[in-house]
């Protein structure tokens, strides 16, 4: 294609909004542009990345034996009152009147649609197992859209949805979308941590998220480099660096604390450490108050808690009710003397000694408090929010905190909506069942700005031949332009019979040439100048490595196969 053919209109600088290096390389490469507030239209060379992007995505898919459907975007309310997410979802989900008076939701997900599908489709054993899925629109009016379409009001998602007889086939489901996912993001060149979310208490559920190493990722990533361990913040388990060996205890002590109730003020006051502190917190767990404790140097991670409780709800207890179980306010709460209320503690209660509690009386703490002997657990469990100076749980190196940007969710999902929906089949054994499910998404707009995030210099974007919108840029600096004509064009018809081509023979200066090449990020530049051609010699140049080769004009063509193969071979799967 030569470039008066195609709109590209890059830029020098990029919008002061854009903070992402992502958002700032696809405005300045003309890749995007702003509409309005979270809302993008893709120009023609950000459109050529896109359907690269879908069409690996869709070709890994549909070899894990998925198949694409096509549905609406606009979808009637009452699916989404079936399953309850018309209020859990909240704000974020655009509802719209039609003109009869029905509401109508633009989709933010499709969970609700192809359960639908499935309920009026599918009413057998033989039927099963599926795997649909879509690469479509979704919105979702996000309260705060930032980083250009790495958080937008309208995106792209491939979402695919499963549908199993039994918790086996799901399992068989599952892995192959998982490997489909590697499959994906090895083609499209990204460096993936795949992070594990064990939901087991939550109903045997389990989820897995591909997650990329960003600055401007919203997630916290707990990793261990020697051993691959990798957490989200919210699940990780991790290990005490110290460990703290037991004292011999001291006799039991009131203390007067005067309004002296957080763990910050107590120290201070007491002259003491904030792990000298045996933290205790009440909490609703599906409506029962039950207490909690953890070494006060420490977080109560309260997902992890959650799931150790296998509570539905869980909630802080108001003060009414901690007055009513301690006698006393927030802030002199302790396990001394508490009874016929169900006692919850981390591991790092374990290896304390002569602690600081709450007395159970206000304005007054106990020291020198003693595990066993002044109190009882029911259930050691952990609940601890990992730290940076932790250790790792499976081989005690040295953890590493790292931000990470969600590109991709695998997931499986139970029951959920198939039982909100009323989905079943007739099995083998003449039963009716309720099918389980799995659902599997990947944010395209996020896969390509991960993409730049992870490969870009100072001159712009790097891309991996697999995605990049041209697999040459052919840089024509040759002012005796008749002279070499005849090189040129049948260099451009050769290359162009093969490979996507882009040949900039603009009337504008070598430097702003290799600027825009450049920014754009092609993997191979063709570079033709009247020095070389006078030798009969043709420079190519590698974007990513810099690496330049004179290759004699004769041999240009088999040249560049060679290396263009090369390329490819890198992303192999
Ligand atoms: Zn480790």
């Amino acid at each position: 294609m030569l470039i008066s053919e195609i709109f590209i209109p890059t830029l020098k600088e990029s919008p002061a909004e854009a903070v992402a290096m992502s958002h700032k390389l696809m405005i300045r490469s003309g890749m995007i542009r702003k509409l309005s507030s979270g809302l993008y239209t893709y120009f023609p060379i950000g459109l050529r990345i896109f359907r690269k992007v879908e069409n690996i995505i869709r070709e890994e898919m549909n070899k894990a034996g998925a198949q694409e459907f096509n549905p609406s975007i606009l979808t009637p309310g009452e699916l989404w009152q079936k399953t309850g997410r018309l209020e859990t979802f909240g704000p974020v989900l655009i509802q719209i009147k039609d003109h009869s008076g029905h509401l109508n939701v633009l989709g933010p997900t499709h969970e609700e649609v192809f359960t639908e599908i499935v309920r009026i489709e599918i009413s057998s054993y033989k039927q099963l197992p599926v795997n649909f899925y879509q690469i479509k629109t979704k919105i979702r009016d996000e309260i705060r859209p930032r980083y250009g379409v790495m958080r937008c009001r309208e995106f792209t998602m491939k979402d695919a949805y499963s549908f199993d007889i039994d918790e086996k086939g799901l399992e068989e489901t599952y892995k192959k979308m998982r490997q489909a996912y590697k499959n994906i993001f090895k083609r499209c060149g990204l460096n993936t941590i795949i992070v594990e979310e064990d939901m087991g208490a939550m109903g045997g559920t389990a989820s897995e998220e591909f997650m990329v190493e960003s600055e401007i990722g919203e997630a916290t990533l707990v990793l261990c480099k020697k051993c691959g361990y990798a957490a989200n913040l919210e699940r990780a388990e991790s290990l005490d660096k110290i460990e703290s060996k037991k004292e011999t205890p001291e006799a039991l002590k009131e203390i007067d604390t005067p309004n002296q109730k957080t763990i910050e003020e107590l120290t201070n006051f007491l002259k003491s450490s904030p792990d000298k502190f045996i933290k205790t917190i009440v909490y609703m767990a599906d409506e029962k108050p039950v207490v909690v404790l953890i070494r006060g140097d420490l977080e109560i991670n309260e997902i992890k808690l959650q799931n150790a409780l296998k509570a539905v709800n869980l909630e802080l207890a108001d003060d009414v009710t901690i007055k009513k179980i301690t006698k006393a306010n927030v802030g002199f709460v302790g396990p001394v003397g508490l009874k016929n209320i169900p006692i919850y503690a981390d591991h790092s209660i374990k290896t304390m000694s002569n602690a600081v509690t709450g007395a159970n009386k206000n304005d007054k703490h106990i020291i020198n408090v003693d595990l066993d002997r002044d109190f009882k657990v029911d259930e050691f469990i952990d609940i601890r929010t990992a730290k940076e100076d932790d250790l790792c749980i499976k081989c005690k190196s040295g953890l590493i905190f790292k931000k990470g940007i969600e590109v991709g969710h695998v997931f499986k999902l139970g029951y959920k909506y198939t039982k909100s929906m009323n989905v079943k089949f007739l099995d083998k054994d003449n039963k009716e069942k309720h099918p389980i499910m799995g659902c599997y998404g990947i944010g395209v707009d996020r896969t390509i700005a991960a993409v730049i995030e992870q490969s870009n210099d100072k001159d712009g974007i790097i891309w991996p031949i697999t995605v990049a919108p041209f697999d040459v840029v052919m840089i024509v600096l040759t002012r005796d332009k008749k002279k070499y004509q005849d090189t040129t064009d049948s260099l451009y018809k050769g290359l162009n019979e093969k490979y996507e081509v882009l040949m900039d023979n603009r009337e504008a200066s070598p430097g702003f040439k290799f600027k825009d090449a450049d920014l754009i990020g092609i993997p191979v530049k063709i570079i033709l100048s009247d020095k070389n051609l006078a030798q009969d010699k043709i420079e190519v140049k590698m974007r990513k490595s810099g690496e330049t080769m004179l290759v004699d004009k004769g041999k240009i063509l088999p040249e560049i196969e060679k290396i263009i193969k090369e390329e490819y071979k890198k992303y192999e799967v």
